[in-house]
C-alpha cells in the first residue's frame, strides 16, 4: 500500500497527454482521481478507463479559466470522492509567434489558462486541504503545477508560454510558505519536450517559422540540448508527480523538478 492509497486527487487537462498519464499513475497508486478537462467526453473516457481497471474516478467538464466551473468541479470532487488531497494543475496550450506579431488576445488566453487556471484551482482546493480532519489536524495535501523547462529558460516565439511558466514558480513558492502550517506542500514539475498533441502541433509551425525541416525542428530545436537526443515521456513526468505526492515530509516543498534528459540542469 502506498502513502497516497485512499487519497483524492484532481488533475486538470487530464483528458490528454501528460495529465492523462498522471491520472492513471495516481489511480494505480490507489488514489481516487477527478479528471478535469475542457474536453468533457475525453475526461469521462479517461475516468471510465480507470474505473474499468478497478480504480475510482470521475470525469469533470471544467474550463480552468472559469471561476464558477472550477468551484463547481472541486465541490463535486469533494462531494463524490470524499475530500481533496492532491491538485495537479496541468491544463495548458501553446501559441507561438514573435512578440511583435503576438496577438494581445492570444497573450491573454495563454496567461488565463496557465496562470489564472493555476490560481483558481489552487484557491478552490485549499479550503479543503486546510480544513481539520477527524483528529483536529489540517487534512493537508500536495499541489503540483505543470511547469516546463521554459519555467527556467526562454526560447524564441514563446513569450507568453515562457512568462506563464516562470510565473508558476512564484505561485508555487508562495504556496509552499503559506501552506506549510496547514500541511500543504507545493512543487513545479518542469518537463522537457514530451511527444503529446501539444508538441506535435508545434513541429510544423516551427519548421515554417524558422524555415527548416520538421526533422531539424525535432533534432536541433527540441532535443538538441538533451544529453541523449531522447524525448521525455509522459510516464517520466507522471512518475515524478507520484514520487512528490508520496514523499513523506516537507523536506521537499517549494521546489522545481526538471525532467528533461539533461536539457536544463539546475
Ligand atoms: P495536451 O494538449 O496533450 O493536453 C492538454 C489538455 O489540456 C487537453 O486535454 C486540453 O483539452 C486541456 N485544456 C486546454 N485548455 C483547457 C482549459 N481552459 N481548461 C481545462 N482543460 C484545458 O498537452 P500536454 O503536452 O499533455 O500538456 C500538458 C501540460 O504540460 C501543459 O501545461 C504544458 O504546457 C505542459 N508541458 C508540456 C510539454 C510537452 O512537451 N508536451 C513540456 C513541458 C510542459
Amino acid at each position: 500500500m502506498t502513502s497516497i492509497h485512499g487519497k483524492v486527487a484532481l488533475v486538470t487537462g487530464a483528458a490528454s497527454g501528460i495529465g492523462k498519464e498522471i491520472a492513471h499513475e495516481l489511480a494505480r497508486a490507489g488514489a481516487a482521481v477527478a479528471i478535469a478537462d475542457l474536453n468533457a467526453a475525453g475526461a469521462d473516457a479517461v475516468a471510465a478507463d480507470i474505473v474499468a481497471a478497478g480504480g475510482r474516478a470521475i470525469g469533470l467538464a471544467m474550463d480552468v479559466t472559469d471561476e464558477a466551473a472550477v468551484d463547481a468541479g472541486i465541490a463535486r470532487t469533494v462531494a463524490e470522492l470524499g475530500g481533496l488531497d492532491i491538485l495537479v494543475s496541468n491544463a495548458g496550450i501553446q501559441i507561438v509567434n514573435p512578440i511583435e506579431q503576438f496577438a494581445y488576445a492570444d497573450w491573454k488566453k495563454m496567461l488565463a489558462i496557465h496562470l489564472d487556471g493555476a490560481f483558481l484551482t489552487t484557491k478552490a482546493a485549499l479550503p479543503h486541504m486546510y480544513a481539520a480532519g477527524a483528529d483536529g489536524q489540517p487534512r493537508g495535501g500536495t499541489v503540483i503545477y505543470m511547469g516546463s523547462v521554459h519555467s527556467h529558460l526562454a526560447s524564441p516565439l514563446k513569450s507568453a508560454y515562457v512568462t506563464a511558466k516562470h510565473g508558476l514558480l512564484g505561485l508555487s513558492r508562495t504556496l509552499a510558505k503559506e501552506g506549510a502550517k496547514h500541511g500543504v506542500r507545493s512543487h513545479v514539475v518542469c518537463p522537457g519536450f514530451v511527444r503529446t498533441p501539444l508538441v506535435d502541433k508545434q513541429i510544423p509551425e516551427q519548421a515554417r517559422e524558422f524555415g527548416i525541416s520538421e526533422d531539424e525542428v525535432v533534432k536541433k530545436i527540441m532535443l538538441g540540448n538533451t544529453v541523449d537526443g531522447i524525448f521525455t515521456t509522459v510516464e517520466d513526468v507522471a512518475q515524478t508527480v507520484r514520487f512528490l505526492c508520496e514523499f513523506p515530509s516537507a523536506a521537499l516543498t517549494g521546489q522545481s523538478f526538471v525532467v528533461s534528459h539533461g536539457w536544463h540542469m539546475q
